[in-house]
């Protein structure tokens, strides 16, 4: 059990339910090739959860039965399961949006000499983590040379057509704070980025995500470690907005892990909660088919605040 589990199961975070299914999020596996300081995976070069082809073929026949819209790769770094390639083209056949959450770095790893190449040729939208424009700041939080890798990502993808203005090829980068703290309001600081980058290294990109932090995994054992952990769940709390909560991504989103299994998000992955309210009974995707979620509720802990605090946090950045 994950360390910060018990102090996260009990919770006054109202109830919520379900709505229309719209996204399938995948976390093809935790490996990794960095090890970041807030990573809520824990994932890792040395992890070795990986999802197999029986897996990878489940998921494209539910994404074949359901209507759905957008398929959501994740991990570690997705992109070196062996089975992402497949989970790409067979989404896109089946004409859905594919998104590709890159760490950037992983364009410049052994045998990826073609990732960038093969995401333009399969048009699949990339959400790049970039926690900071400046170089310290992201050495410090994902390991040393990472942010000069970063840039010869951006600059990789920028020459394919991404992120460039009027292209399809959509490029967004994803920033999160560097400490337990919440990310500043998400235009302002897109602008800031816009700038920099732009006038530093001549990198453009669509939008910038920001995400809140959760109190999860590695992150939330530095919090405990650092005797932070109370004082971040009060800052979370008392940032709370109920407007938020119509719109945290858990309502049209389902996560499903490395071995096929169903959960309200990624996080709720990460805490080994399963779908729904039965802490006791997971669900297969296999199981999924026959089964409405509309209308189901949603397993919560106190991690939930950090979805509601200040703009709201999800997979698509701010909320409001
Ligand atoms: S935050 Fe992303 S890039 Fe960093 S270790 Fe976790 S999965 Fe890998
Ligand atoms: S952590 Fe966020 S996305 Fe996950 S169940 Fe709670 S509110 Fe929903």
């Amino acid at each position: 059990m994950h360390a910060t589990f018990p102090l996260l199961e009990k919770t006054d975070f109202p109830p919520i339910k379900r709505a229309k299914l719209e996204i399938l999020q995948i976390n093809v596996g935790y490996y990794c090739n960095l090890s970041c300081t807030h990573c809520h995976v824990n994932a890792g070069p040395k992890r070795t959860e990986m999802m197999d082809e029986k897996t990878a073929d489940k998921v494209l026949e539910f994404l074949e039965a359901s209507d759905v819209h957008t398929l959501d790769l994740t991990g570690g770094a997705p992109e070196l399961n062996p089975q992402f390639r497949k989970l790409v083209e067979g989404g896109r056949s089946k004409g859905v949006r594919v998104i590709d959450r890159c760490n950037l770095t992983v364009l410049e790893e052994p045998g990826q000499e073609d990732l960038a190449q093969y995401l333009a040729d399969n048009q699949v939208d990339i959400v790049a983590s970039l926690p900071c424009y400046l170089e310290d700041n992201v050495n410090k939080q994902r390991g040393k040379g990472v942010f000069d890798g970063s840039i010869r990502g951006l600059h990789k993808l920028n020459a394919l057509g991404y992120g460039k203005e009027n292209s399809n090829l959509r490029l967004d980068l994803v920033f999160n704070p560097q400490g337990p703290v919440l990310p500043p309001p998400q235009q302002q600081l897109e602008d800031d980025y816009r700038q920099f980058l732009g006038e530093q290294f001549g990198i453009e990109f669509h939008g910038l995500l920001t995400l809140t932090n959760l109190p999860i995994q590695r992150f939330g054992s530095m919090l405990i470690s650092k005797g932070q952990f109370h004082p971040y769940m009060d800052l979370l709390k008392s940032a709370y907005r109920p407007e938020n909560l119509f719109s945290v991504m858990c309502k049209n989103t389902i996560s499903i892990d490395y071995d096929g299994f169903v959960y309200d998000c990624d996080f709720n992955q990460m805490l080994a909660m399963p779908m729904g309210r039965n802490r006791l009974k997971r669900t297969h995707i296999d199981e999924l088919m026959q089964r409405e979620l509309e209308g189901l509720p949603i397993a919560i802990g106190d991690h939930c605040y950090g979805c509601t605090a200040g703009q709201g946090s999800s997979c698509g950045g701010a909320l409001s």
